[in-house]
């Protein structure tokens, strides 16, 4: 599932590629992607030129002129890729944009189908659900907020980071990377964490984001950016994926273990259940 790094590749892309460019014609093949009226995207979105692409958590958000955005959650499998339009139309291509004045198309994969968009009124976007709800930016937010919002929790650790309202854009991959890199086990309560143990997580988090962001996200097996190039940062995971390999600190053998519905991963000497 593509999280907050691979979320802001495809959104840098897209930025770099697709802004000031018209739209000329949407084709929906795949009428219940889109949320709210499918009609709406084919029947208003032609015309109108891309103003800004930007991320909120794992929500990419196209600003358009005539006072319109559209808004992709590419969930588990989505992928937005630009193409020639002459370019045969890879399976699970679901929605087409024609940019207007080329030959190019920007176009919605998403083999599982998970994944949704939508288009809004840039005005209520704020006040739209899926944005209203979101927590704090793990980037943008300091470190003496993080401890504040985050340690203020009675929830275990790594429900809490994994849940968007509390911090958007992490998931199972990164929370799993920083909690390690932290030194933290996943079940402990937020509350009991100590200061010094908050800042060192809110350093772990904000490290590994950039760190992916910088090897263009990871690459488990679906995630392309905007080219349709894999990410690298699977190469450099300390702790995700690696079970039964050697701990890189310790040489503590690396389990998994489920917290929740999600497979997690630790090192059981360095992120120890007890003490903090
Ligand atoms: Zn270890």
């Amino acid at each position: 599932m593509p999280e907050l790094p691979e979320v802001e590749c495809v959104v840098r892309g897209l930025r770099t590629r697709i802004t000031g460019k018209t739209l000329q014609r949407v084709t929906v093949r795949l009428p219940r992607i889109v949320l709210g009226s499918p009609l709406d995207l084919a029947e208003n979105l032609p015309g109108c030129t891309f103003l800004a692409i930007r991320r909120r958590g794992k929500l990419i958000i196209m600003d358009l002129s005539q006072g319109l955005s559209l808004l992709v959650h590419l969930r588990m499998t989505g992928q937005l890729l630009l193409s020639d339009s002459n370019e045969p139309l890879l399976k699970h291509t679901h929605l087409i944009f024609q940019l207007a004045n080329g030959n190019h198309q920007l176009r919605y994969r998403d083999q599982r189908q998970f994944g949704w968009l939508q288009i809004v009124e840039t005005a209520q976007l704020e006040t739209h659900p899926q944005v209203a709800q979101l927590g704090p930016e793990p980037l943008e937010i300091s470190p003496e907020e993080f401890v504040r919002h985050i340690g203020a929790r009675h929830r275990q650790i790594k429900p809490l980071l994994l849940d968007q309202t509390a911090l958007a854009g992490l998931g199972n991959i990164y929370t799993d990377e920083a909690l390690y890199r932290a030194r933290i086990h996943p079940l402990k309560r937020a509350s009991d964490l100590s200061t010094i143990k908050l800042k060192g997580l809110h350093q772990a988090i904000q490290d590994v984001l950039r760190e992916a962001i910088d090897c263009s996200g990871s690459t488990i097996d679906h995630f392309r950016d905007s080219q349709g190039r894999p990410g690298e940062f699977q190469r450099f995971h300390q702790i995700y994926g690696r079970q039964g390999e050697p701990c890189d600190r310790c040489g503590a053998r690396i389990v998994k273990i489920r917290v929740g519905n999600w497979g997690t991963h630790i090192c059981p000497r360095c992120q120890r259940a007890s003490g903090v």
